[in-house]
């Protein structure tokens, strides 16, 4: 292997030097990934080089930050499946009271 090879690389997100066998070519990653590393370190270009641990990290938070909203998702729809309920409770109790009073 020719020195060059083996010479540390700086990343780009922590700038410090890692070696050429723990990083990660920017324009390899995944284009919706990247945009959120992007957010965080502006200066990245598809040429950039980003060290292993960093983007561990970025892809941990990104998975972090899915889960938190799937777990808003089913909040939600809980709370909507509650306030369809209601609803129906309420149709039914005008309904029983329209049969009562003969308005229907
Ligand atoms: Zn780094």
């Amino acid at each position: 292997m020719s020195k060059t090879a083996t010479a540390p690389v700086i990343c780009q997100v922590c700038k410090k030097p890692k070696s050429p066998h723990s990083r990660m070519i920017a324009g390899l990653i995944r284009p919706s990934l990247l945009e959120f590393i992007k957010k965080k370190s502006p200066h990245l270009d598809s040429k950039s080089f980003i060290c292993l641990d960093d983007f561990g990290e970025f892809r941990k938070e990104i998975r972090h930050l899915h889960e938190k909203i799937d777990h808003l998702l089913r909040r939600q729809y809980n709370r909507l499946f509650e306030i369809q309920q209601i609803q129906i409770e309420l149709l039914v109790q005008s309904l029983a009271f329209r049969r009562r009073f003969g308005l229907l």
